[in-house]
């Protein structure tokens, strides 16, 4: 699958005066300075697989990052270029006996991106996401400033603090912290403060063996019960939740999956010795999973089938949407994992009142962090997603979450930033890009609104 240069995988669409595609550093920096010279906005494009609108441009110039596709791979990290694909990294880290372990379910998403989005997926988990496995950014300023900074390496201005919330992922706003280093500032600012061009990444050393399985159990219950007793599984780094009406949404693609299951989680366990293999069906048995019917496997051709499972999710949620003319209506906040009951309880008390039998939920629920999928049949009814969605993300902050968990925000989401910062917060944010992007020149209108000096 691929994204037109106009859109992302939200269906969210923009325009543009030109679509520039830079062969090199030289050519991205004379299109900066023409840019900045025209005072012309510039919105940065990866694979566009973004779910917010990010990429897509409010006019002037889309550059798109596609030709920056250097991979090195040494002994412990990797050199990237901005546009290689995901799946390319990790191919090229497993046939060195190594592995990067950040993992949002779509491998086509580019470098540049899942480090603006600070990206995480079904593994951060045990890893935590992007940022974490940056060493080394090289990024281009509006201004014609090349940084090259390593971790550790400090911002040259001063900044305040800004408390991050009780969640274990946050994407949403500027991370501002005093003494902070760019590649924390860098990481997830949604490519409005500075396009990268390459990034070092940290790898890790192949695990010798990984059981992954899809246990299924009769309803929610008895799955959040299992979720909240594996937690701290040694060596679990993935604990993934599927509901029955997402697993109804799939059924007729995978026409094996049992009748019975009315909900799955998803785990990975690395590193298994045959005790550990062992475990598991004494685990299945006590919290009544339908043990004989689960799946389980340890090759990779196991857990390639059970990642294309994942992924069909919201690859039949965005289909589903986009087959009635609408434009993606999922959400991505995450709460503290011990409110991860009580806003999953939350969310279902209202949508079954305002919109009952359109949705289901699946995600990182290791996290405390779901993504419920509206799937609206005309206008009418997205909009009272987006209502409901506006209430979610308020009572997620008010339970110390976060409004956008490993997405960031986008153009689709911006209206949030300010249910999760004080006005002094998001003025500071600003602050920040008045440094650094004097103009206002990248990514107009996503993460903030254009402020009135620079509308046209
Ligand atoms: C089916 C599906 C499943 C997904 N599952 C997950 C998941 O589990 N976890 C998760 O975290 N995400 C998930 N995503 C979302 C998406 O894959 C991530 O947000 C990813 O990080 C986007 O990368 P991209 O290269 O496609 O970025 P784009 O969509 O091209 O851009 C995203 C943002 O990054 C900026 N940007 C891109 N490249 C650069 C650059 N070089 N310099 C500066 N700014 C730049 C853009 O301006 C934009 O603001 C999923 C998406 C799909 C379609």
């Amino acid at each position: 699958m691929s994204w037109a240069y106009l859109e992302d995988a939200s269906g969210y669409r923009g325009h543009a005066d030109e679509v520039l595609v830079p062969k090199d550093e030289a050519e991205l920096l004379e299109i900066v300075a023409r840019a900045a010279s025209t005072k012309t906005p510039l919105t940065i494009a990866g694979a566009g697989s973004g779910l917010t609108g990010g990429r897509c441009p409010d006019g002037g110039w889309l550059i798109s990052m596609e030709k920056f596709k250097k991979i090195e791979i040494h002994d412990g990290y990797a050199i990237c270029g901005a546009g290689v694909h995901l799946m390319d990294l990790h191919a090229a880290a497993r046939s060195a006996g190594q592995f990067y372990p950040p993992d949002p379910t779509e491998t086509l998403a580019a470098i540049g991106g899942t480090i603006n989005c600070n990206a995480s997926g079904s593994r951060s988990f045990k890893f935590g996401a992007t940022r974490r496995w940056v060493e080394r950014l090289r990024v281009v300023l509006t201004t014609g400033r090349v940084l090259d900074v390593k971790r550790g390496d400090a911002i040259d201005f001063d900044v305040p603090e800004i408390p991050l919330p009780r969640a274990r992922k946050h994407s949403a706003g500027y991370r501002l912290k005093p003494g902070m280093d760019w590649i924390d500032l860098i990481c997830g600012s949604e490519g409005t403060l500075g396009i990268v061009l390459e990034a070092t990444l940290k790898l890790l050393p192949a695990p010798k063996s990984i059981l992954a399985g899809i246990v299924f159990f009769t309803g929610e219950d008895d799955a959040l019960d299992a979720l909240d007793a594996w937690r701290p599984i040694d060596g679990l780094r993935m604990l993934e939740y599927v509901d029955g009406d997402a697993l109804d949404l799939i059924r007729t693609k995978y026409t094996e999956l049992p009748a019975a299951a009315r909900a799955a989680l998803i785990v990975e366990q690395g590193d298994v010795t045959d005790a550990d293999i062992d475990a598991w069906s004494d685990r299945l048995d006590e919290f009544k999973a339908l043990a004989d019917i689960s799946w389980f496997g340890s090759t990779d051709a196991d857990r390639e089938r059970f990642r294309q499972f994942r992924h069909a999710l919201p690859e039949t949620v965005l289909k589903t949407v986009e087959s009635n003319g609408l434009t993606k209506l999922g959400s991505d906040f995450a709460v503290p994992v011990d409110r991860g009951r009580d806003i999953l309880r939350y969310y279902r008390e209202r949508i079954s009142a305002d919109y009952p039998g359109r949705y289901c939920i699946f995600g990182h629920v290791g996290d405390a962090h779901h993504h419920i999928n509206m799937l609206p049949a005309n206008k009418e009814e997205a909009e009272i997603g987006w209502r409901l969605f506006d209430e979610f993300a308020r009572k997620a902050v008010e339970m110390g979450g976060t409004v956008a968990a490993e997405h960031g925000l986008g153009k689709k989401k911006k209206q949030y930033l300010k249910y999760q910062f004080t006005p002094e917060q998001i003025a500071s944010m600003h602050e920040v890009k008045r440094r650094l992007d004097p103009d206002w020149l990248l990514g107009r209108n996503t993460l903030f609104d254009l402020p009135a000096e620079f509308a046209a």
